[in-house]
């Protein structure tokens, strides 16, 4: 049976460092806020907006929606990212996307001022991550993998990680900061040949395809360390994520849970940035 990498144990650590430095920065009149832009009134949106709102109440930190008709023009969208960037109430920004086909993303994305990017879409932030520069904003999802690990002591330096993502959120910038770490990197994605081959001579097999239950045992071998970010329904309409779970658990060294693995990391890291960037004003 495998050791369980339990992503609750990692966020309440980062939390606990949050409360210290949530309380100097009130101490100094600064209160750490989130602005969440969402369009229109998509459930998943709302569902995750409640979420975060609810994470940030807990530990002390502010959140401002801004609602916008979901069919506002580029141009308005970047006025109101421009209005963000003067906002010195705003310490970070969080927009909801994929944005509406008929907006220029690239563009907005260009519009907000790269030091309140708490969830690094801004290409700066991630040209940084490419340059082995951490000090900007990493994407929320491939730094909570990497915390999980690093938090469990798993010794990254000359490892073989085999990532199954190869979107820009996902797995591009986290093979950077695997490298950053002296791992040796292969990225596999949807034309990869003989998938289970590579993924079995892994040491750590990151898996993000967003296919439930995809990943059975012939994807590893006893020495396995899976770190599953994938999160989707099963057949049964149960969240489940890439790994088939019950079994896999049984082989593998060790192994994330969904949910409660790495998704549940995730929130903790965004509000980190936001803490983070209000210090920084
Ligand atoms: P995405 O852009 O659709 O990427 C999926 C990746 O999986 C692509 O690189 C794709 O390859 C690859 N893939 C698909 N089928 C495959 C197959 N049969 N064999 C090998 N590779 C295959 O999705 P994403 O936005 O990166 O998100 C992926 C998953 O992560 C989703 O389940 C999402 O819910 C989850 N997620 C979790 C968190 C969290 O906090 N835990 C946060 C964000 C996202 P191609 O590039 O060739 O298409």
């Amino acid at each position: 049976m495998a050791e369980i990498l339990k992503g609750k144990v990692v966020a309440d650590k980062i939390k606990e460092k949050m409360k210290n430095d949530i309380e100097e920065l009130k101490k100094n009149g600064k209160i750490p806020t989130l602005g969440i832009v969402r369009l229109g009134d998509n459930p998943d949106d709302i569902s995750y907006e409640r979420s975060i709102i609810k994470n940030c109440e807990k530990i002390g930190i502010e959140a401002k929606v801004f609602e916008r008709d979901i069919n506002m023009t580029t141009e308005e969208l970047i006025a109101l990212m421009e209005e963000l960037n003067n906002d010195n109430t705003i310490s970070g920004v969080l927009m909801f996307r994929p944005l509406p086909k008929h907006i220029d993303e690239a563009k907005v994305r260009e519009a907000l001022s790269p030091s309140k990017d708490v969830d690094c879409m801004h290409p700066m932030n991630l040209a940084r991550i490419f340059e082995g520069d951490m000090s900007g904003f990493a994407p929320c999802t491939p730094k909570a993998a990497m915390e999980i690990l690093l938090d469990y002591d798993v010794e990254l330096e000359g490892k073989n990680v085999v990532i199954v993502n190869r979107s820009m959120v996902l797995g591009k910038p986290l093979a950077m900061m695997m490298l950053n770490h002296n791992a040796t990197v292969t990225i596999c994605h949807s034309r990869t040949k003989n998938l289970p081959e590579i993924t079995k001579k892994a040491d750590v097999v990151v898996t993000a395809l967003g296919k439930a239950k995809f990943f059975d045992e012939k994807y590893f071998s006893e020495n396995s360390i899976c770190i599953d970010v994938g999160i989707s329904l099963d057949e049964e309409g149960n969240l489940s994520g890439d790994i088939d779970y019950p079994v896999v658990s049984e082989l593998v060294s060790k192994i994330t849970p969904v949910p409660g693995g790495v998704g549940s990391v995730t929130t903790s890291i965004l509000l980190s940035h936001v803490v983070e960037a209000c210090k920084r004003m």
